[in-house]
């Protein structure tokens, strides 16, 4: 069971997308996955991580993981962090593979079968293109053909109907964004009150129609300066949330600390910073309510476990983020099953129902408001044969 391949899949169609199969010189094989910049990844993969991995025992995750800790790119998610979780994910899937065992068994067992759900409120279009985190690459005037639930539409233009169609499904917990316009508009530094007031409209809305059935967060994408930030918090404190999301950019953790000195919803954070050394420092603020990671970008699964285990030292949940593809959605929903202080789990219904299944044999079943993992060893699903062959996606393999 040593490393002998690993190949890379990009997708034209989905260009921030990127999978990594490992195989072993046994031929058992394991899926990764990771997100943005797909093609810088890529050349890390081959360039950088394949020259350290190839011929190490792929059973040995822990030592992998220690050996590919990069001596520049260590903190935040970095493209190298971001190839080294691509990795990680798809060892846990091998050696599931190899023992014919769940990753969530390997990773200690379960303590829940099913986990909730919340739908961040994105549609089928969101994020696709280069422009990370732009409000142009939102996918509302998408070019692309428009799918069955566009709810980045939904919340700016018919918030209870969304909201609606969400309880009708069994999910009673949301998350959307509708304070990034008037962010990019300033770059995050004043909000008026008439764009506070449109902005908060949707919440209010939602809660109005629907009362206390429907839980809200808000996403700040870390646009905002404290000063506005505070001033959008404490208006979100009015109407009650879950959580509110990146409030600031997590930089500064004196200016979190303030933050939280002044606003009563619980704050959450952490998807864009790494791991778990890069976690203590916020963590050691005492603001955050939730800690979020992305096992995509974190440092994949074995990395998650020392996040989890370093949040619930703080008494503090953890929550995987998740709007970017299948692979990382199952990686989660195994990380959640293994997890005590695992909170929720985030789903895109945009992306879930509309394009998965595109890409992957299986998909984590989703029902009542839940998710549970697929069946089988290892995460439980494979790239399709036809995504690998198909017109548009690019491959590359780097072997022993
Ligand atoms: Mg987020």
């Amino acid at each position: 069971m040593t490393i002998a391949a690993l190949t890379t899949y990009r997708s034209e169609e989905h260009p921030n997308m990127l999978w990594l199969e490992v195989e072993t010189g046994d031929g058992v094989t394991g899926l990764g996955e990771t997100f943005y910049a797909a093609e810088a990844v890529e050349a890390y993969v081959h360039a950088n991580l394949a020259p350290i991995v190839m011929g190490l025992s792929a059973i040995d995750i822990e030592a992998v993981h220690h050996r590919t800790r990069p001596y520049i790119g260590f903190v935040a998610a970095s493209v190298e962090l971001r190839a080294r979780s691509a990795l990680d994910i798809a060892l846990w899937d091998a050696l599931g593979k190899f023992t014919g065992q769940p990753v969530s068994v390997l990773l200690g067992g379960r303590i829940r079968e099913q986990i909730p759900v919340y739908n961040t409120c994105a549609g089928t279009q969101y994020v696709r293109g280069p422009k990370v985190g732009k409000t142009e690459n939102f996918g509302i005037q998408s070019k692309g053909k428009a799918g069955e639930y566009e709810d980045l539409h939904g919340f700016l233009n018919d918030p209870v109907s969304l909201a609606g169609s969400l309880l009708d499904m069994g999910i009673d917990s949301m998350k959307i964004w509708p304070f990034d316009f008037a962010a990019e508009a300033t770059q995050g530094q004043f909000i008026s009150q008439t764009e506070l007031t449109r902005a908060v409209a949707p919440f209010e809305a939602i809660r109005k129609a629907y009362g206390d059935r429907m839980q809200l967060s808000a996403e700040l994408h870390g646009m905002w300066n404290l000063p506005e930030s505070r001033v959008i918090c404490q208006a979100l404190d009015e109407i009650g949330m879950r959580w509110i999301e990146d409030p600031v950019l997590l930089t500064n953790p004196y200016g979190i600390a303030q933050l939280k000195g002044s606003v009563r919803s619980r704050l959450a954070m952490g998807e864009t910073r790494g791991g778990a050394e890069d976690f203590k420092i916020f963590l050691d603020t005492g603001a955050l309510s939730l800690l979020i990671l992305d096992i995509g970008w974190c440092g994949g699964l074995t990395e998650a476990r020392r996040c989890a285990a370093l949040a619930g030292a703080y008494l503090t949940p953890v929550a995987a983020h998740d709007c970017n593809g299948p692979v990382v959605l199952s990686a989660s929903v195994h990380f959640c099953q293994a997890t005590t202080n695992a909170y929720v789990q985030e789903i895109v219904r945009a992306f879930y129902y509309g394009w998965y299944a595109d890409i992957v044999t299986a998909l984590p079943p989703v029902e009542d408001g839940t998710i549970t993992t697929p069946e089988g060893p290892g995460l439980g699903m494979e790239l399709l044969p036809d995504f690998k062959n198909r017109e548009g996606t690019i491959s590359r393999v780097s072997r022993a």
